[in-house]
């Protein structure tokens, strides 16, 4: 049996899209498979060379000294807060340091929101403290708090189907328990209750909001994240209690007594603040104008000092571009990593990014976000439209088999919460999933922090970034269907 380098690229350059079917393969047709190259996307040396990526990821690279970095000089990091400012210079400084092309700031104004200080307790049945975080956005109660009885839902769907005069003058209690999966994909259900549910309370006649955290941890460190106003009800002030908080209230609750909650939230409004996407290049040398985008979030919460979310994905794609660099590799299309300045808060650079660039956009030959932590990537899926897609996807799915990452068949446009405004306009995506099993124990909460992550499976995630933006950028492939890349 052959090892390593030679090896290895022999195999993957006869991979077809069959790949994901080779189990099923008899040795003949193996052979046969293995015998015609003349389908494969990837060249020979564009291979051999994504091999080499990989190993030298796996090696070691830069991505835990990076996110280490930023958590340090700069830690927590709120959308449009002078510390995300920080943040961005920082970006500047490592990026230009590092050598990497056209590294600039593209800014973009936005409505900022600032936590002062937040409280709740309960006065009865059995007076005591809770632990609690305002939800992003909330606006603040009267200076002297907010008293008031407290309904309980056990799911956002039962608050929507409450009656009115069940809530009017309450503050509702929604528990709406995450449950833990190994994708993360229960968030998008979950979190409901924390993004709708304040305006739907609010339009049921509450005047206040109270969640168990959208969290899959039993510490009492509550969970913050953006709520969203509906424009046609009132706002209220809004917290989330730490699951054991919840779990407190919900058994006072259990035995029948009726609870009296004081809570206060001191907040306030940011108007016309200061974001920006920090962006840098390794040019392309043949299709300079074809652009690969890679990147992660450079804001985070304000409570932890961001590791997971998303100093992770920071140091990924960050380490992963160095990688490319470093081994004086020039790709044939543009790779362009964006550091993308206040998502958690809606998105707000992924929108200002594909406001300005929506002349070529045409030209975005795809995208991926890090942006789900440090765990390992165990699955790869891309949106492929093509015969020639798919074959490189199998490329990139053969070389990234041998760091535990299997090809998903699923086509579903993914690759991170920044790329979706992109998605929209056309852009196909390729998404590198990730063991999450953990991840919303810390998720938005004040222990995000550096020490949770592990530096070896910070590298496996930059060699699978650094495999696919070198294999796709390196490559002539499009992923577009006929009539798809209208943005
Ligand atoms: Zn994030
Ligand atoms: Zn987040």
């Amino acid at each position: 049996m052959k090892h390593g380098y030679e090896a290895m690229s022999t195999f993957i350059h006869g991979l077809k899209p069959g790949y994901l079917q080779l189990k099923k393969c008899s040795l003949a047709l193996l052979l046969s498979t293995l015998a015609n190259d003349t389908l494969a996307a990837a060249s020979p040396e564009s291979l051999a060379h994504a091999v080499m990526l990989r190993d030298r990821a796996m090696a070691g690279s830069t991505a835990m000294q990076i996110v280490t970095s930023l958590t340090t000089e700069v830690g927590p990091r709120l959308a449009g807060s002078e510390a995300e400012a920080r943040a961005r210079d920082w970006a500047l400084a490592l990026l230009n340091e590092k050598g990497f092309a056209n590294v600039r700031n593209e800014p973009f104004e936005m409505d900022a929101w600032r936590r002062h200080a937040e409280g709740a307790e309960i006065l009865a049945p059995f007076p005591q403290p809770l632990a609690v975080t305002a939800l992003g956005g909330s606006v603040p109660t009267a200076k002297s708090g907010m008293t008031a009885e407290l309904v309980l839902f056990e799911t956002l769907d039962d608050l929507k189907r409450a009656r009115p005069e069940s809530v009017e003058g309450r503050i509702a209690y929604v528990s709406h328990a995450m449950q833990r999966t190994q994708d993360g994909s229960s968030y998008g259900y979950f979190n409901e209750a924390r993004t709708a549910g304040p305006s739907i309370a609010a339009g049921k006649g509450a005047v206040g909001y109270l969640i168990r955290s959208v969290g899959t941890d039993s510490h009492r460190f509550p969970h913050t994240g953006s709520l969203r106003y509906d424009a046609d009800a009132p706002r209220i002030p809004a917290l989330a209690l730490s699951n054991p908080d919840a779990d407190q209230i919900e058994r006072i609750a259990a035995g029948g007594e009726q609870i009296r909650i004081k809570m206060n939230v001191d907040s306030s409004a940011v108007p016309a603040a200061q974001s920006g996407n920090v962006i840098a290049e390794i040019p392309g040398r043949e299709r300079p104008d074809e652009i690969v985008v890679i990147g992660a979030h450079l804001d985070s919460w304000d409570l932890g000092t961001g590791a997971v979310d998303d100093g992770a994905g920071v140091g990924i794609t960050t380490a992963a571009m160095e990688l490319i660099k470093e081994a004086g590799l020039a790709p044939r299309r543009t790779i362009r990593l964006v550091l993308w300045g206040a998502e958690e808060v809606g998105l707000l650079g992924a929108r200002a990014y594909r406001e300005r660039h929506a002349a070529s956009l045409e030209q975005h030959v795809m995208g991926s976000e890090s942006d789900f932590g440090g765990g390992r990537v165990w699955k790869v899926t891309a949106d492929s439209k093509t015969e020639q897609g798919d074959q490189l996807f199998a490329d990139i799915a053969a070389v990234l088999a041998r760091i535990g990452v299997a090809p998903g068949s699923d086509d579903l446009p993914g690759g991170g919460p920044d790329l979706y405004p992109l998605i929209a306009a056309g852009v196909p995506t390729l998404r590198l999933h990730q063991d999450g099993r953990d991840y919303f124990d810390l998720h938005h909460t004040a222990d995000d922090t550096v020490d949770k992550l592990d530096a070896a499976s910070l590298d496996q995630n930059v060699a699978a970034f650094a495999v696919f933006a070198w294999l796709i950028a390196d490559s002539h492939v499009s992923f577009r269907g006929v009539g798809a890349s209208d943005p």
